[in-house]
């Protein structure tokens, strides 16, 4: 019983994530082209002609630059918002299923519930995701914590959250005055001491695995990520994954919750 998930990798030039049981494959974005993405799957052991869906958070280019591709060649079923699919960047999905936030909905047996997020795109989602008796939060690309954000993400024994950049780093980094302002402002992306902040407030007790995503190239550093999360590990290091560009991150399993 459990889950299992593995990033492909993840960051600012993709992202993508399998989550499998026993019975079921999921696909949670795929912002890797069809051919990268193959690779990536294939050094985690999995043939994507076995993937049961794919679901997808939003539109920008690091969650759906293989969505469309991969779900032509292999025919997958693939859930989005509206507003996702409205952006009109996936090409033809033969199996197009419209997920609605906020309600619940099973690919076989894994059930899904897609949670609003504060993001610069037209209808983000996050997913909390069950299987198993297990359940694994995704929370990347948001900007800050909302209220329901912190009500949904209770009772994770798994949690995928975004630490994409130290505040400092970004400050003084390289990116345009405008472009700062984007990705530390309410619609952008989740800071190393925001993640912290929020995992304080969750508790970190029933946490089995924390995989800290989304780091950014130019504005922070695994070992800065590291260090921030590093006190709310009780000492156990085993607990924290950090998740790279290049190599994602193994296999991980949940127990039950
Ligand atoms: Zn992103
Ligand atoms: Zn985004």
């Amino acid at each position: 019983m459990g889950l299992r998930f593995a990033s492909l990798g993840s960051g600012s030039k993709g992202n993508a994530t399998l989550v499998a049981t026993d019975e079921t494959l999921v696909l949670v974005d795929c912002g890797f082209g069809i051919r990268e993405a193959q690779r990536r799957m294939a050094l985690l052991g999995v043939d994507p002609a076995s993937i049961d869906a794919m679901v997808v958070t939003h539109e920008h280019g690091d969650h759906l630059k293989g969505v469309g591709s991969l779900a032509r060649r292999y025919k997958m079923p693939v859930y989005m918002t509206a507003g996702t699919w409205l952006s009109g960047r996936t090409g033809d999905i033969p199996d197009l299923h419209l997920l609605t936030p906020e309600q619940r909905f099973a690919i076989k047996d894994i059930e899904i519930d897609p949670v609003t997020v504060p993001h610069d795109a037209r209808e983000p989602v996050q997913f909390l995701i069950e299987a198993g008796g297990a359940r694994l939060g995704f929370l990347t690309d948001l900007g800050f914590a909302t209220d329901h954000v912190q009500k949904r993400y209770r009772n994770c024994n798994g949690l995928v959250i975004e630490c994409n950049h130290d505040v400092r780093m970004l400050a003084e980094g390289p990116y345009p005055m405008s472009l700062k302002r984007r990705v530390g402002g309410y619609w952008g992306h989740l800071a190393n001491m925001q993640a912290v902040e929020l995992l304080r407030h969750l508790g970190t007790d029933r946490l089995e695995k924390i995989v800290a995503s989304h780091l950014s190239e130019k504005n922070n550093r695994p070992e800065l990520a590291h260090s921030a999360l590093y006190p709310l590990l009780d000492g156990d290091e085993s607990r924290l994954v950090i998740a790279a560009q290049d190599k994602g991150a193994g296999w991980q399993t949940l127990a039950r919750a």
